[in-house]
C-alpha cells in the first residue's frame, strides 16, 4: 500500500504497560467470530517468497459457502504462470435492476518478512499491548477480513442490499513482477466487477502518536509510479590519459540538475479539498499555508512552508528522483556507459511523455537519453469526488469519531484503485479503521494494527457499505 500519509493508522500510546496486559476486549460473538477469520487470515502466509494467496484464496471460499454462498456467487482466477498468485470474486445480489454495483476491492498479499528480524512470528496473530501484531495485520488483511465477515454475515442474516455486493480479493499488489489480479480482472473480466465505483484501502485515520484520532482520511485517487533511465555513453578509454569527457561526470551533472529541479505546483478537486479542509482545522503556519495555497495556488511563500513537510511536497507535484546507479566496468578504464534508474510519481492527469520530455530538458546533455523503462500501470485518473461518497463518510465519521475532520487525500504512493480508474471503475479508500503517525510497521518490522481501531473500523465500514448500497 500507499504512503504512510492516509495508510490505516492508530491509537498507540495508549497502551500503558499496566493496560498492556489487561486488554483483552470482551468481545460480542460476532466480533469473535470476525478475530477468528482475521487470524486465519494473518497466519496464512500470502508472501511471494515463501507463502501463496491461492491457499488463502482456498480457505475463503471455505467460508463463503459455509455462509451460503453458492458456486454460481464465486469466481476464482489465476494465471498458469502464476499458480499460486490467485484470488477470488463472490457477489452478492442486491434486489434493484437500475443501480449500478458497488466493488469491494482488497489484496491479500503481504510483503515478505524475515522471522530472524522480527521480535515475534510475522505469521503468529498475536494481539499484545493493545495491537494485533502480524505480517498483513495493518496492510490490509485488517480490510481484507472485514469484506470477507461482512458478505458472510449479510448472507446469513438474509440481508439483501438495494445494490449488488461484489468482493474481489486479490493478489500481487506488493510485488511490481507478480501477477496483479485487480490489473487483470480489469483487463479480463471487467463485466464481472462492473460497478458505479470500489472501495480499497488507503483511506483510514490518523492519531497524534498519542491515541487520539486527530483525522479521518477518505482517499481519492493517487499519482502514478514511472521509472525511466537516464544514460551517458562514451568511447572510454585507459584511465592514465583521462579527459574530461567521462560518462560518469555526465551522469552526475545530471542527477545534480534533476536533484534541483521542482516540477511545478498542481492543484485537483482532492488536494484543494484537503488542504482546505485540513488547513481550517489547524491553526498554525502551516494551517495558515494551506488555506493560503488554495485561494492562491501562486502564493510562494505558502508553497516553501508546505514544501517543508515532504508528504505536502509531493501531494503538490510530480517527483522524480533517482533510486538506482550504474557505471563504468573496470578500475583502471574510463568508463563506456554509466546511468540511474530515475522513480517518478506522476500527478494525475499528466503524461508519462510529458515527464521525460521535461528530464531531457532538465538535464540539457543531447547526449544522455532519458528513456521510459517500466510503469507499474495505466496513467493515474482522478476519480470524482461527489457528494454521494463523501456524504455518508461524513455522517459516520460524525457518529463515530465525533469532533474529528474528514479529509478528502489523494496517496502519493500506490494501490490497485489506479487499474480500476483505468477501466472506468472510480476507487476510493473510505474512513473508518486508523493507525499511529509511524505506520505501523506497515512493510517492515513487527506490523501491528491497533485493536481498537479494528472493531470500531469493522462497525463503521458495515455501516457505511449499507448506506452506500441502499442508494
Ligand atoms: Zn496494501
Amino acid at each position: 500500500m500507499a504512503s504512510k500519509l492516509n495508510i490505516l493508522i492508530g491509537a498507540g500510546a495508549l497502551a500503558s504497560a499496566g493496560m498492556a496486559q489487561a486488554q483483552e476486549m470482551k468481545l460480542r460473538p460476532d466480533q469473535a467470530t470476525f478475530r477468528a477469520l482475521y487470524k486465519e487470515m494473518v497466519e496464512t502466509d500470502t508472501s511471494i517468497t515463501t507463502g501463496s494467496c491461492t491457499a488463502l484464496a482456498d480457505k475463503i471460499e471455505v467460508h463463503l459457502k459455509s455462509a451460503g454462498f453458492t458456486d454460481g456467487d464465486i469466481t476464482r482466477f489465476s494465471v498458469p504462470e502464476h499458480p499460486k498468485e490467485g484470488g477470488l470474486v463472490v457477489i452478492l445480489p442486491g434486489s434493484s435492476k437500475t443501480l449500478k454495483p458497488i466493488l469491494l476491492l482488497g489484496h491479500i498479499d503481504v510483503v515478505a518478512a524475515n522471522r530472524a528480524d522480527w521480535t515475534r512470528d510475522p505469521y503468529q496473530f498475536i494481539e499484545e499491548g493493545g495491537y494485533f501484531y502480524g505480517r498483513g495485520t495493518a496492510d490490509m488483511k485488517a480490510m481484507d477480513a472485514i469484506w470477507v465477515d461482512m458478505l458472510m454475515r449479510f448472507k446469513k442474516e438474509g440481508y439483501v442490499p438495494k445494490r449488488t455486493l461484489k468482493l474481489a480479493l486479490t493478489c500481487g499488489e506488493e510485488t511490481s513482477t507478480a501477477f496483479n489480479g485487480a490489473n487483470w480482472l480489469a483487463q479480463n473480466k471487467r463485466d464481472l466487477i462492473d460497478a458505479a465505483f470500489a472501495l480499497n484501502e488507503g483511506g483510514g485515520g490518523r492519531t497524534d502518536g498519542k491515541g487520539t484520532v486527530t483525522r479521518m482520511s477518505l482517499h481519492v485517487g493517487e499519482k502514478a509510479a514511472v521509472n525511466y533511465r537516464i544514460e551517458a555513453t562514451n568511447v572510454g578509454g585507459h584511465s592514465s590519459a583521462p579527459v574530461r569527457d567521462n560518462a560518469i561526470y555526465e551522469l552526475s551533472d545530471a542527477l545534480e540538475k534533476i536533484r534541483d529541479y521542482e516540477f511545478p505546483l498542481m492543484l485537483n478537486d482532492t488536494t484543494r479539498a484537503f488542504f482546505g479542509r485540513l488547513g481550517a482545522t489547524q491553526n498554525d503556519e502551516m494551517g495558515r499555508a494551506m488555506t493560503a495555497i488554495v485561494a492562491n495556488p501562486g502564493d510562494k511563500a505558502a508553497e516553501a512552508i508546505l514544501n517543508s513537510d515532504k508528504s505536502y511536497h509531493s501531494m503538490l507535484r510530480t517527483t522524480c528522483v533517482a533510486t538506482l546507479l550504474d557505471g563504468g566496468h573496470a578500475n583502471n578504464a574510463l568508463p563506456q556507459r554509466a546511468g540511474a534508474n530515475i522513480n517518478c510519481r506522476i500527478f494525475p492527469g499528466v503524461s508519462r511523455e510529458e515527464v521525460r520530455a521535461t528530464l531531457e530538458k532538465v538535464i540539457a546533455d543531447p547526449k544522455m537519453s532519458v528513456t521510459l523503462t517500466d510503469d507499474r500501470g495505466p496513467l493515474a485518473v482522478s476519480p470524482p469526488l461527489t457528494p454521494e461518497i463523501l456524504g455518508p463518510a461524513e455522517k459516520l465519521v460524525a457518529k463515530y469519531y465525533p469532533g474529528v475532520p474528514l479529509v478528502p487525500t489523494m496517496s502519493t504512493g500506490a494501490t490497485d484503485g489506479i487499474f480500476l480508474a483505468a477501466v472506468g471503475i472510480p476507487s476510493y479508500g473510505p474512513p473508518g479503521l486508523y493507525g499511529d503517525p509511524d505506520g505501523n510497521g506497515t512493510h517492515g518490522l513487527n506490523e501491528r494494527a491497533i485493536v481498537k481501531s479494528v472493531y470500531t473500523g469493522r462497525d463503521f465500514l458495515t455501516d457505511l457499505v449499507k448506506d452506500y448500497a441502499s442508494k
